[in-house]
């Protein structure tokens, strides 16, 4: 069994959760539509799914949970859904640099139907720069989108301040949080988000599932028009298995959500540690601090992530070398990018994201395996100076 050190791209179901789904695929199966009790009973396993979804997220009101097929859905439903609802108001949305691969090309898609999109810049530490975001909004701007937190370098962004600006100047504000899901507590109430994209498989639920959050008072043009499910902002037939997971995936989530983190951290801390100190020329990537729990992102000099991806298979561990939705393809990362690396910079780069199930031994193996591998690499690199060939040679370890 190999060490998965990659729970950013997918994480396992939870067995608990499951264990909730299983009726619903041949024990209750009907349409929630239907009238007859067989329906009754699926209405109210979809009901009480949308409240604990809710309550996960501190949402007073279940009815502002739109259910999904996923965070790419509900990006789509948010950003093309809010763009047609308000296109009188304006035709401007602003997004940062570094959103997940889903929005930036939403926000390509609304170019070319004619809106005016605003990419804001972010820091070497991939923080947005608030001062520009004000300097951005227009009488023209209706939405701004911005991740509660880089899917790939991990950094945390400020979206109190930014929903406090988007407040101030009565403009949308949406954010895909789906990378903090499972380690940052989620209040809709403490933080005014007008529209959240969340995704169920980022809580341990099953995959192809997802909801929009929207505040009561908002609503968003279908994007999916079809028989009026879901107060007719999405339509087609629900997938009750998927609902009901999420629903349990949620309730476990808020549960756990502490104690979980605070382990990874520890984790995380410890990995950070122990990779900075043993391999020379390895950094990390993203802000030291205001970084998700769960996530290490590093970079080293003369290799390339994947071959050290490779070469961490070839031990049995499972790592990535950026954004999984975007790893075919062979660009450097484009958060990467707009931090300011060099493009041989941001190749070199590793990510390792930590879980409900990562066990201690997992870090251990990983410390254990990765100086070996980068040595190796190193030394097969026409880049790496004789220097550090040299401090290879008298370590030799
Ligand atoms: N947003 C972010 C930040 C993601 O990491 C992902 C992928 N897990 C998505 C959106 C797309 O989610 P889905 O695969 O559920 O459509």
């Amino acid at each position: 069994m190999s060490v998965y050190l990659d729970y950013q791209a997918a994480k396992p179901v939870d067995e608990r959760v499951l264990k909730a789904m299983l009726p619903y695929f041949n024990e209750i199966y009907a349409n929630p539509e239907s009238l007859h009790h067989e329906g009754d009973l699926a209405t109210e396993a979809l009901e009480k799914a949308r409240e604990k979804v809710a309550s996960f997220i501190n949402a007073p009101d279940p009815e502002s949970i739109i259910f999904t097929s996923g965070a790419t859905e509900s990006n789509n439903l948010a950003l093309i859904g809010s763009a047609l609802r308000n296109k009188k108001k304006g035709n401007h949305v602003i997004i940062s640099e570094i959103e997940h691969i889903s929005i930036l090309n939403i926000a390509k898609y609304l170019e070319r139907q004619g809106f005016k999109i605003s990419r804001i810049p972010v820091d070497q530490y991939g923080i947005i720069k608030l001062e520009k975001l004000e300097r951005l909004i227009t009488d023209e701007t209706i939405l701004i989108s911005i991740a509660g937190a880089s899917n790939e370098v991990g950094s945390l962004q400020p979206v109190k301040e930014i929903s406090e600006i988007a407040k101030e100047k009565g403009v949308l504000f949406h954010s895909d949080v789906v990378a903090l899901e499972s380690s940052i507590p989620i209040d809709v109430q403490e933080i005014p988000y007008d529209f959240l994209s969340l995704s169920s498989n980022d809580i341990y639920g099953p995959r192809g599932m997802g909801a929009l959050y929207l505040k009561k008072g908002q609503r968003v043009n279908p994007i999916i028009i079809g028989g009026g499910q879901e107060r007719g902002i999405r339509s087609g037939s629900h997938d009750m298995a998927g609902v009901v997971g999420f629903g349990t995936a949620s309730v476990i989530m808020k549960r756990e959500i502490h104690e979980e983190a605070h382990r990874l951290k520890g984790y995380r801390d410890e990995l950070i540690k122990g990779v900075l100190e043993s391999i020379p020329k390895s950094y990390l990537n993203g802000h030291p601090v205001k970084r998700l729990p769960h996530n290490a992102h590093f970079r080293f000099d003369y290799i390339e992530g994947e071959s050290l991806l490779l070469g961490l298979k070839d031990k049995k561990i499972a790592v990535a070398t950026g954004s999984a939705c975007s790893s075919k393809t062979l660009e450097p990362s484009h958060t990467l990018i707009a931090m300011g690396l060099l493009h041989e910079e941001a190749h070199g780069s590793l990510v390792i994201t930590l879980g409900r199930f990562t066990k201690k031994s997992d870090i251990d193996k990983l410390l254990h395996e990765l100086p070996e591998v980068v040595k190796r690499l190193r030394i097969l690199s026409p880049l790496t100076p004789p220097e550090l060939l040299e401090y290879y040679k008298v370590v030799n370890k």
